[in-house]
């Protein structure tokens, strides 16, 4: 009898885990939205940490961290604050008001590492079985060097060859986790959210996606592991 009923305990922890995100729901799978920092940009938010930290910012951890932070970034992810009343932000913040518009910069780019591994290639081969799409927690500074990065180093002037549509939240006056901005994604897009997954490395994000009735998968590896982890969930 406790035979049976561990059996039965473990079969329903099974059918739990498995209809998380289970191999019926994914051959529904036609579109795919990818979020960017640390799914397929490596991002490194202590090295912003450090350097708002040198510029005199202080309490920098409640200040500026991954899961939650000052309004500041929001209001400049959603594009509520322009690069200038950002930086005099951060003056106010540091009580510094002589430092410089490229010292500001700088330290807010520090985060940004680059593509990682042969993840160009592997949104290509993607974007051939799925309908692909970008949605992106940005700001503009960020996107600007994001965009001279590409330029720079790979020679394209944006992802338009990547996705049928990349998705900027500063452009669009919200953010993740907001479900309204993935709901207008769903809408703009004509696609059935029971046939469309989203992929974030932030489980705030993921948990916003759910409440607009998106499939969801946690990118829990390193970017440079992304088509592994697309392999794994049997999307590739
Ligand atoms: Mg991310």
């Amino acid at each position: 009898m406790a035979h049976q009923k561990r059996m039965l305990f473990l079969r329903v922890q099974c059918y739990i885990f498995a209809s998380n995100f289970g191999n019926t729901q994914m051959e529904k799978i036609k579109n795919i939205i990818f979020d960017y920092g640390n799914v397929i940009f490596a991002i490194d938010f202590l090295r912003t940490q450090n350097a708002l930290s040198q510029l005199g910012i202080p309490n920098v951890n409640e200040f500026f961290a991954h899961k939650g932070h000052n309004q500041i970034f929001d209001d400049f992810e959603t594009g509520s604050i322009s690069p200038a009343q950002f930086r005099d932000g951060i003056r106010k913040v540091a009580d510094k008001l002589e430092l410089t518009d490229e010292q500001i910069d700088d330290a807010w780019n520090s985060l940004l590492i680059g593509v990682s591994g042969n993840n160009h290639d592997v949104l290509l081969e993607v974007k051939q079985k799925y309908r692909t799409f970008l949605l992106s927690n940005n700001n503009k500074i960020h996107y600007d060097w994001i965009i001279a990065y590409l330029q720079k180093d790979f020679g394209f002037n944006n992802y338009d060859d990547f996705f049928e549509r990349a998705y900027f939240s500063q452009d669009t006056t919200m953010r993740k986790p907001n479900p309204a901005i993935f709901e207008m994604v769903l809408k703009e897009n004509n696609l059935n959210p029971e046939e469309t997954v989203f992929i974030d490395d932030s489980p705030q994000h993921i948990e916003g996606a759910k409440k607009a009735g998106l499939n969801t998968l946690l990118m829990d590896v390193h970017p440079e592991k992304l088509r592994d982890f697309l392999v794994h969930h049997k999307l590739l």
